[in-house]
């Protein structure tokens, strides 16, 4: 059935209510008709395909219009699916506006994709009337381009390079969904693309809920023009040697982006809440600053344009160029907090989208490279400047910022050089990445950025470096002139030459403000007590030398879970030994003379390691995970041991076992670590022995078995977050389970409650170090049943320090013994409610 809904659609027959219907929408009216047409070339009356195409009273202008798409889409609406396809530009604007339009009982049963419009229409109907679901549908229709894209990838198009190419069949092929609410941002991306890379394999991505792609997984321009969310279903397919193993890895990532390690802030300024107004700035990194106004002046190198005849002596000083830039930001950041930042630029230096555009310029238009990369740079700094997504759009500086520092190594030219001398306020335009590295919060006391925003990567470092900050500024600040200024990165207020009176304010403002943070820096005490003195212990959960940093400064006394998964994710084999030495020494340097417990590699469940091809399993979490896993790999596990013990030598360090559920799987780890401290011994490599071993409380059975375990450890610490998902039988992050997952659960207290008894009566410390520890509310209850040590990311100790000072532990005490016998974690938390 075709119909055409131009301002006045018909409502046509519904030959087909089991089968999804689709919705053309065009700016032209005979386009969609004519694509109408192909379409029911494949399926006959069997779908019910629907134009809603052109503007005016019959459609006859060109454009497109919501009110028209609205009752086309209502006009064939059915649980089996309606799939809209849009031709270009304001199609999908006025698609979803009609969304809007329509009944939220209709909108359930729509899907807009992003497909090619003619290819798409006809595969998306072909599909349908096999009787797909939306999501085949949409996925077939994705699909469509690739047999095109196979030649359109070597030819001129410079976003050909996008695409997926080649028509041969994938060797293999899976889904995952991404569990970070941010979606595919660019540092998830980058880490995809960096995977990616560490496989023979030809890799590709497509988005299956937007029906984008497939996309090159090498490629982080591709990556991001998926316009991929959090939640959203993600196909990966790979050919080649190694498609197998590529394609569990990719998966294996995707899964596992949580956004939990991620070191961004929220898109605004944490303790803002303050929406831009025309005479504020965006808020950008909190705290009061006034001084004198110097302006950031980037002088932008002039790139020459010639032709050149020796094409492939261009290529290779672009090569040389690019692994140069690669070279100087992997040594610049090396180490530093926000060093995942510049991930992101050395995975874009090795982007196709650039690279092969650039090297493509050269080989067919006989550019000089200089010249041919400042195109490759300005064209895809242009596809993130047209996406919807803030988060993606802030990569357009990105681009420009690594596409720069390739042009000065081209070009021999300087990088640009921050004003030198006395304290002041820098006003830029546009500040990149690795300007905002370079900032010493000494000199600029504060950064107003006339353009900018919250979500870029210099925000963050000005974030990470605690330089007050505001962006978006350019309506507030003169593009040159200023000489005294002053700003709330709070508030977005910006300052620009006050009067007397408004600079004595502002400098009290910013007194007022020094004042408080010497204080919360004073107060960053790793002991904290409750109202009646009780003394907590505050310990970190760290997974890097980023966050042992962040951790001591934030003034944890110990760290009380470093997860060691770090060292053995996203890459193609295990880490050797010397290799863990070195990253462990790292971190242990940083806490030299505090307690530091390292959890053994807890690969499994939702962290897959391709290089032990592990077999699949149905219930991963119910799996060979954690210890069971370290036990069937035991060289793995003895390899890990030596390595702990040998940087351990001179630290506090101690150790601690996951995913313990019953006593012999602790007499059998001690088996394997005894033949690790032998083998040293033999060897007389120094090391740290004896070595406190601890066990993990995640599994109901070693909860309710505690003071049996007690007898074998020296320590249990309690993982909140696995513990939950098994008291309650309800998958961590799955998307429609979340409320289960919440520690404040009585049965999952009352498991509390039973390890804290056991340690109590055996002398064993007992600490908390889920996510249950650095939720305020959870922790008093936690508190409240004994738990006398809390170990949790940084950011959330000044937290947890100023809620347990309001309490009482007897108050809290009372509270957690209510709780016990609650319906619900909600009412668990009720009792609190009074205390605060
Ligand atoms: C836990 O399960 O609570 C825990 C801390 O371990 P992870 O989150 O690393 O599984
Ligand atoms: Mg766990």
């Amino acid at each position: 059935m075709t119909q055409t809904a131009s301002a006045t659609p018909t409502v046509p027959n519904r030959p087909a209510q089991g089968t999804s219907a689709l919705v053309l929408v065009s700016h032209s009216r005979p386009l969609a008709e004519a694509v109408a047409a192909l379409a029911r070339q494949m399926t006959g009356d069997a779908v019910d395909i629907v134009c809603a195409a052109g503007a005016g009273d019959n459609g006859e202008t060109l454009g497109t219009d919501a009110v028209a798409i609205a009752q086309a889409i209502e006009s064939v609406d059915r649980p089996a699916g309606v799939v809209v396809l849009m031709d270009l530009g304001s199609a999908l604007l006025s698609a979803d506006l009609a969304l809007e339009l329509i009944p939220p009982e209709v909108r359930v049963n729509v899907r807009l994709t992003g497909c090619a419009f003619v290819e798409g229409a006809v595969a998306a109907a072909a599909s349908a009337s096999a009787g797909a679901n939306a999501e085949t549908i949409i996925r077939e229709a994705a699909n469509a381009l690739m047999p095109k894209a196979a030649h359109l990838g070597e030819d001129t198009d410079g976003t050909a390079v996008l695409q997926a190419s080649g028509d041969q069949p994938y060797d293999a092929s899976g889904e995952a969904t991404i569990p970070d609410p941010n979606g595919l941002h660019a540092r998830p991306a980058a880490r995809l693309v960096a995977l990616a890379g560490t496989f023979d394999a030809e890799i590709f991505i497509s988005d299956i809920t937007r029906g984008a792609g497939p996309v090159q997984a090498s490629s982080l321009v591709a990556l991001s023009t998926l316009g991929s969310r959090g939640n959203d279903r993600l196909q990966v397919s790979a050919r080649g040697p190694q498609a197998n193993d590529a394609v569990k890895a990719m998966l294996q990532l995707i899964g596992g982006l949580t956004g939990a390690d991620e070191i961004s802030a929220p898109a605004v300024a944490p303790g803002s809440g303050v929406a831009q107004t025309s005479s504020r700035a965006v808020p950008v990194a909190p705290g009061v600053a006034f001084g004198p106004a110097v302006y950031f002046e980037r002088t932008i190198p002039q790139v020459p344009t010639w032709k050149t005849e020796d094409t492939a002596a261009e290529i290779a000083r672009l090569k040389r160029a690019l692994s140069g830039a690669r070279k100087s930001i992997g040594a610049s950041s090396a180490g530093r907090t926000g060093s995942d930042i510049f991930v992101v630029q050395i995975a874009l230096l090795r982007d196709p989208a650039l690279v092969q555009r650039a090297e493509m310029l050269i080989a067919s238009d006989h550019c000089n490279a200089a010249a041919a990369w400042q195109r490759a740079v300005t064209e895809a700094a242009e596809v993130y400047a047209q996406l919807d997504d803030p988060y993606l759009k802030a990569r357009e500086a990105d681009v420009h910022d690594a596409g720069r520092t390739v042009l000065r190594f081209l070009l021999g030219s300087e990088q640009a050089q921050l004003p030198k001398g006395a304290p002041c306020i820098l006003i830029a335009d546009d500040l990149a990445p690795s300007e905002a590295a370079q900032l010493d919060p000494a000199q600029f006391l504060g950064v107003i950025d006339r353009r900018g925003g919250p979500t870029s990567h210099a925000a963050i470092l000005l974030r990470a470096a605690g330089i007050p900050s505001v962006a978006g500024a350019a309506s507030l600040v003169p593009v040159e002139g200023a000489r005294m200024a002053g700003l709330d990165g709070a508030t977005g207020e910006v300052w620009v030459d006050p009067d007397a009176a408004t600079q004595e304010r502002v400098e009290q403002r910013r007194a007022a403000w020094r004042a408080a943070r010497k204080a919360a820096a004073q107060d960053a005490s790793g002991k904290v007590a409750t109202r009646d003195g009780r003394e907590i212990e505050l310990w970190a959960n760290v997974a890097g030398i980023a966050d042992a940093r962040a951790a001591r400064q934030a003034g944890a006394v110990g760290i009380g879970l470093l997860r060691t998964e770090m060292l053995f994710l996203d890459r193609s084999e295990a880490p050797g030994e010397d290799e863990q030495v070195e990253t462990l020494r790292g971190i242990f340097d940083i806490f030299v003379g505090y307690p530091i417990v390292v959890r053994t590699l807890d690969a499994g469940g939702d962290k897959q390691l391709p290089y032990l091809a592990m077999e699949s399993e149905a219930n991963p979490y119910l799996g060979v995970r954690g210890v069971r896993l370290c036990l069937e790999r035991s060289e793995l596990f003895e390899t890990q041991f030596r390595a702990i013990l040998r940087a351990g030598q001179g630290h506090d360090v101690r150790i601690m076992i996951p995913m313990i559920a019953e006593a012999p799987e602790i007499e059998q780890t001690r088996v394997v670590l005894d033949r690790a401290h032998q083998a040293l011994v033999k060897a007389k490599v120094p090391h740290l022995w004896p070595v406190p071993l601890g066990t993990m409380i995640e599994v109901p059975a070693a909860a309710l078995l505690a003071e049996r375990l007690a007898a074998q450890t020296d320590f249990f610490s309690i993982g909140t977050n696995d513990l939950t998902q098994y008291v309650l039988a309800a998958e961590r992050g799955h998307p429609h389970l979340g409320r289960y997952a919440d520690a404040a659960h009585p049965a999952v207290l009352r498991m509390v409650q039973e390890v804290v008894e056991a340690g109590k009566t055996a002398g064993r410390p007992v600490s908390v170090c889920g996510e249950a520890a650095a939720d305020p509310m959870t922790a008093a209850l936690l508190v409240g049943l004994g738990v006398t040590r809390l170990s949790m990311g940084a950011a959330s100790l000044g937290g947890i320090r100023q809620a347990m000072r309001k309490f009482s532990f007897a108050a809290l005490e009372a509270a957690a013994h209510d709780a016990l016998s609650k319906a619900d974690a909600a009412g668990a938390r009720v009792g609190l409610q009074s205390l605060i």
